[in-house]
């Protein structure tokens, strides 16, 4: 045996300098084919290729071909290899440090003539990054990257070797590659089923699910992370291309460019760049006879939440193809009469000059979306190089407006010590630091300025900003158009981080200097002691609590009236390296106050759906972050009651009251149902197995939508919701048309202090509201204790901070927050998003704070 695994090697290793040798002269030889190698035919119906064989196909791709070079991004929150493909000629890939150097510095071009910028840009190439698959269930372009990258590694067609020689494309087969094992693994298991092609109980992210589109200004998730540190201190891309797919009944691709509204600061060579690849596309895939084709379409150029778009504001091209589903990899087969429009761009399905060709209907598979994708991603390459020159150099000018638009002196001015939570303003920091931003730093480094005037200043005023959103009608008595997604994300804001934008004197500006790292504040014990103190308006306080109890150590809350509490800690051996860890300053003091409470570990339950909850996912990630231990509790638990035996207190995140009780909701179709395991809410018994919980003395706390389940007669609260409208009211239209709508906005909340949910937080927030929910007490049988912990503002033009709010005098004086004690248990019933995607640091607190409550 031994003697044979030496020959073997000797063998592999003659082979492979042999295989290298030939590579040197013909670059093509032995490429396998996607379909030769992973042994079935990629693209047929109910064939996919999982994650794993799609990176083993691009692995030897790479050891096949010098045109294909492999990078791996970082690990996946689930801990797999993310990789993305370097696709481009031999010549420009063994000069891609040049490449890469051009790039970054045509993306900030200030001390360079506009001379340098044209030999930059005709020395330069276009660097083109496509990502697919970013939502699992849209898995056509994930395998469509190995046929495309195939034919780009094998091609001897003299135009094709032109678009690779003018460019380098970054080839990312899924930004979601947990999520691809998961929807790979739930489509096979039920291969053959009546649940085939079906949607899975459960978020394709560990976390966030969907909303791993979400995600890219907060940079909250690793997958994010690893992506944009590659784009904005790496490679530096010009144009992003990300592919995804949409409904089964309408258009069957839409192309750029977006639909309505415009964000105001985007520089609008962005849009125009957009539109050159979006033109060239539409031609392209007429030309192939393709139909169906529409622009202009549901898809805003306002929010810049997603992949492509943040990177707008920082002068990069960034375009959005989608293309009609099937179910996975089954086909569908759609009947005319089901052909429906029904969104921004297209009302009804008719030919528009924006949808000049409707599809007709017919069957539609796996096949038919990676062929549209095929010709999209080719058309994107095409456009790249023929207008590479352009494209660079339009980068260039586009930084230099930024710079030259802006007052030098006008900088976002960002003190770290006088905040309320120092730690969560240094996290603002860093996240700047890591989307590219220039931030400078005082001598004495304590107070931050970022300038306007740098490449990524609209970025920074977007950011940091507030937001109004812009009232576009389609016709003169219309609505407004919807935005896509939310309508506010001002980082202060919404992280309660003090920020101001004014004039810095020229020698305060000059004496600071540019700060390379993040900064944090410095955290352990001032001295030693007997105990150790620090005042409660920090979130990382939580963090410290939590690690000091699964230390063992003792936590106790010392509370006064209209005072902010303390957090007392005890001694202990772990206590100094988790005060520097979590950034906080703990002061030693003699003994214990009078009255502190100890805090006891919660043991704390979070309910789980099967009709999948974002919020869910969010919430489970933020405890994570926190350190707050958890179970998740699934429907069967929550309907077996007796749930005090296990638990002190329970979340029911964001969900509706039909989808947590019924399970109903979210499917791809009305009939279609989950296997029987899936099937089915925590239904009436349910219900009533919560309301047992509480009147045995547990905690139960609702965030957003889940209160419908406490509000009625199974609870008998002294609470309604003033705005609940009829059931079956709202889904997506193109304008606003309801007499209320707060499409994810920043909402002026004043809290009462002295109760224990909003002890330590400010008098007055933004909490982040993006549902039509108002609570209204009434007043309260003689068992029942019910406290308004937050309030909407008297006056209507009070409560908008950042974003839209149609029908806010419907807010006036009614209560955004409520809590009721009935014997021991608790009720906590946030009406606005207190932990909304992970991004409103400024009210995470009173979720900590109402967990805490549900232990003493
Ligand atoms: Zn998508």
């Amino acid at each position: 045996m031994k003697r044979r695994s030496i020959l073997t090697v000797a063998l592999i290793l003659v082979v492979s300098s042999f295989a290298h040798a030939q590579e040197n002269q013909k670059p093509t030889n032995h490429v396998p084919k996607p379909s030769e190698f992973l042994g079935f035919e990629v693209g047929a119906d109910r064939k996919l290729a999982d994650y794993r064989q799609i990176a083993s196909y691009f692995k030897a791709l790479a050891a096949a071909s010098n045109r294909v070079e492999l990078e791996i991004l970082g690990k996946t929150t689930l801990g797999e290899d993310m990789f993305m493909a370097v696709i481009s000629t031999p010549e420009n890939l063994a000069n891609k440090a040049r490449y890469k150097e051009i790039a970054r510095k045509l993306s900030d071009p200030r001390g360079l003539t506009s001379q340098q910028i044209d030999s930059l840009a005709a020395e330069g190439k276009t660097i083109l990054l496509i990502t697919c698959n970013i939502h699992s269930t849209e898995i056509g372009s994930s395998q469509m990257a190995m046929e495309w990258a195939y034919q780009l590694a094998t091609t001897q067609d003299s135009e094709y070797l032109r678009r690779l020689n003018d460019s380098i494309v970054l080839l990312v087969p899924s930004l979601n590659p947990d999520g691809e094992t998961m929807v790979t693994e739930w489509y096979r298991k039920y291969l053959g089923t009546k649940y085939e092609g079906g949607e899975m109980p459960y978020l394709y992210h560990h976390y966030v699910g969907h909303d791993d589109n979400r995600d890219w200004f907060m940079l909250s998730q690793i997958e994010t992370k690893n992506v944009n540190h590659m784009v904005y201190h790496d490679w530096f891309p010009q144009f992003w291309l990300d592919e995804h797919q949409m409904g089964f009944t309408g258009p069957r691709i839409y192309i750029p460019p977006n639909a309505d509204p415009v964000a105001k600061l985007v520089n609008p060579l962005v849009h125009r760049g957009n539109n050159l690849m979006g033109a060239d596309m539409g031609w392209r895939l007429e030309e192939a006879g393709k139909s169906g084709v529409i622009y202009g379409y549901s898809f805003d150029a306002y929010w810049p939440g997603g992949t492509r778009n943040t990177g707008w504001w920082k002068n990069m091209y960034g375009v959005l193809t989608e293309v009609a589903s099937a179910r996975i990899a089954s086909p569908i087969d759609v009947t005319p009469d089901e052909l429906q429009g029904g969104t921004k761009g297209l009302i009804t399905y008719e030919q528009q000059i924006n949808f000049p060709n409707p599809w007709p209907g017919g069957s539609w598979r796996l096949r038919d979306i990676m062929d549209y994708e095929l010709i999209t991603s080719s058309a994107a390459l095409e456009t790249v190089s023929k207008f590479r020159q352009e494209l660079l150099r339009g980068v260039a000018t586009m930084a230099t407006e930024a710079v030259q638009s802006a007052d030098p002196q006008i900088c976002w001015r960002i003190p770290i010590e006088d905040q309320r939570d120092p730690v969560t303003a240094a996290r603002l920091i860093a996240l700047l630091l890591e989307h590219g931003v220039e931030v400078r730093v005082n001598s004495d480094a304590k107070i931050f300025l970022v300038p306007t005037a740098q490449p990524y200043g609209r970025f920074v005023d977007e950011m940091l900003g507030i937001q109004r959103y812009p009232e576009v009608r389609p016709a003169p008595n219309s609505g407004i158009l919807e935005p896509y997604d939310v309508a506010a994300w001002s980082l202060p804001l919404m992280m309660g981080v003090k920020a101001e934008r004014l004039a810095i004197r020229p020698d305060q500006l000059n004496s600071s200097h540019i700060l390379k790292d993040a900064q944090w504040p410095v955290g352990g014990l001032t001295s030693s002691g007997k105990y150790f103190t620090i005042a409660a308006h920090e979130n990382n306080i939580f963090a410290l609590a939590n690690a000091m109890q699964a230390a063992g150590g003792q936590v106790f809350l010392s509370e006064k009236h209209n005072e902010t509490p303390e957090f007392i800690f005890p001694a202990h051996a772990q206590l100094a390296a988790n005060a520097e860890k979590f950034h906080l300053q703990l002061v030693p003091r003699p003994d214990l106050p009078q009255g502190a409470t100890q805090l006891k570990p919660v043991r704390l339950g979070l309910y789980k759906p099967y009709v999948t909850s974002l919020d869910e996912g969010w919430t489970r990630f933020l405890l994570d972050q926190y350190g707050f231990k958890y179970k998740s509790i699934e429907n069967k638990e929550i309907r077996a009651g007796n749930l005090n035996n296990s638990y002190d207190a329970i979340i029911l995140s964001d969900s509706s009251r039909e989808a947590i009780v019924e399970g109903k909701g979210n499917r791809f179709a009305s009939s279609e149902e989950f296997p029987p395991e899936y099937t089915g809410g925590i239904g009436k018994e349910g219900v009533k197995a919560l309301r047992e919980f509480v009147d045995k003395g547990g905690t139960l706390i609702t965030l957003a939508n889940a209160s419908d389940v406490l509000i009625g007669e199974d609870f008998n609260l002294p609470v309604r919701n003033a705005l609940a409208s009829p059931a079956g009211a709202g889904g997506r239209s193109a304008t606003i048309t309801s007499d209320f709508n707060v499409p994810g906005s920043l909402l002026r909340v004043y809290l009462d202090t002295n109760h224990p949910v909003a002890a330590g937080m400010p008098h007055e927030i933004n909490a982040f509201v993006d549902s039509p929910i108002a609570f209204q007490t009434s007043i309260p049988t003689p068992d029942i204790q019910r406290s308004v912990i937050a309030w909407y503002p008297d006056d209507a033009k009070d409560i908008l901070v950042s974003g839209y709010a149609h029908g806010a005098e419907r807010l006036q004086r009614k209560a955004a927050a409520v809590a009721f004690t009935r014997g021991k248990g608790k009720i906590v019933m946030f009406g606005f998003r207190v932990q909304h995607r992970a991004q409103t640091e400024g009210t995470f607190q009173l979720l900590f704070n109402a967990i805490f409550w549900g232990a003493r």
